[in-house]
């Protein structure tokens, strides 16, 4: 039967009804104006919001003495599971334990019948990630500048066992002297013993070491947040992370890091070749190859080129001239 009735089927509606009438993302309520812990011993008045990231908004605060600190609050509706506790303790634990120049200082942290908050050390610059963002890349001396901050913290978390495995340019901030401060230890571990190697899956497409997708017998450690350097230092001196697409596809990047594929720009955006050189060395696939942090501080492109002792807060806008 060749007829052309149409087959029997439910028209489909123009379009499905929505699940939720209300689409848009349900925002917590703010926090209140004055913020207290229970005993009223601690007290911040609350001002502007900073930003927010997976689980936390973070607002400007002021304490009794008028000084300015970043608060971070974490709903206890979102902290309803185990895990997502044990992991907010661990972040606590892991954070107030470290005290060093170039990493976000732990304050405080309490809670009221709504939320766990914790006080920080203010970045009022951003981070590295909206400072390259106006920029687009940053000339060798600023790159040196802002990467021995960034190993001498890493250095330091190392060698108190410390693995922060979320190193990016949006987790590292910069104070009003544009100095930069390493945050967010959501994703940190501490190395109880040694030798002992981390299973799980975690951290950011870009910035993630190939050990940590694919080597998940093994485990990772160290090595991997000296991974995440090599790959900021390609992203500050060329302006994209190294495995990023077009389309931002994760398992296309996954495949790139797998592959240990990126590229170098040509001319008129080549980096040096000591820049290319010591990225290389750090973008190493095996973890027992890439240099040590202090083998990657002593390389020629630190040693043989300007390092200035300080940056301009004019760098925001256009590159200094260190000549
Ligand atoms: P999460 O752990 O939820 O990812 P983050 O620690 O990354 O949260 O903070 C979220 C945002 O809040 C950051 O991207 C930044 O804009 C802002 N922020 C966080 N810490 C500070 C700080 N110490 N000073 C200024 N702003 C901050």
């Amino acid at each position: 039967n060749f007829s052309s009735s149409p087959p029997k089927v439910p028209p489909k509606p123009a379009a499905s009804p929505p699940l939720n009438r209300q689409n848009t993302k349900t925002l917590p309520p703010s926090p209140p104006r004055v913020i207290s812990d229970k005993s009223g011993r601690l007290t911040f008045r609350r001002l502007g919001f900073l930003g927010e990231g997976g689980f936390a908004r973070v607002y400007e605060v002021k304490d009794g003495h008028n000084v300015r600190l970043a608060c971070k609050v974490v709903t206890k509706a979102s902290l309803k599971t185990k895990k997502a506790k044990t992991k907010l303790y661990a972040e606590i634990k892991i954070h107030r334990s470290l005290h060093h120049p170039n990493i976000v200082r732990f304050k405080d942290c309490f809670e009221d019948d709504t939320n766990v908050y914790m006080t920080l050390e203010l970045c009022t610059s951003g981070s590295l990630m909206d400072m390259l963002r106006h920029r687009r890349r940053f000339t060798d001396p600023e790159a040196r500048y802002f990467l021995i901050q960034i190993l001498g913290a890493c250095f330091y978390m190392h060698t108190h066992q410390v693995i922060h495995r979320d190193l990016k340019l949006g987790n590292l901030f910069l104070d009003a002297n544009m100095n930069v401060k390493v945050g967010d230890f959501g994703l940190a571990a501490l190395i109880e013993s040694p030798g002992e190697r981390k299973k799980t899956i975690c951290g950011t497409p870009n910035y993630i070491a190939p050990e940590v997708l694919f080597d998940t017998a093994n485990g990772h450690s160290f090595e991997v947040d000296t991974w995440s350097v090599g790959v900021i230092m390609y992203t500050l001196l060329v302006g994209k992370p190294p495995f990023q697409t077009k389309d931002k596809d994760v398992k296309t990047i996954y495949k790139r890091i797998r592959d240990n594929q990126y590229e170098f720009p040509s001319a008129p955006y080549a980096i040096s070749s000591e820049a290319k050189e010591l990225i290389q060395q750090i973008l190493n696939s095996d973890p027992t190859l890439r240099p040590t942090l202090h083998s990657v501080i002593s390389h020629p492109f630190f040693t043989a080129g300007i390092c200035p002792a300080y940056v301009p807060t004019s760098a925001h806008d256009s590159a200094p001239d260190f000549s």
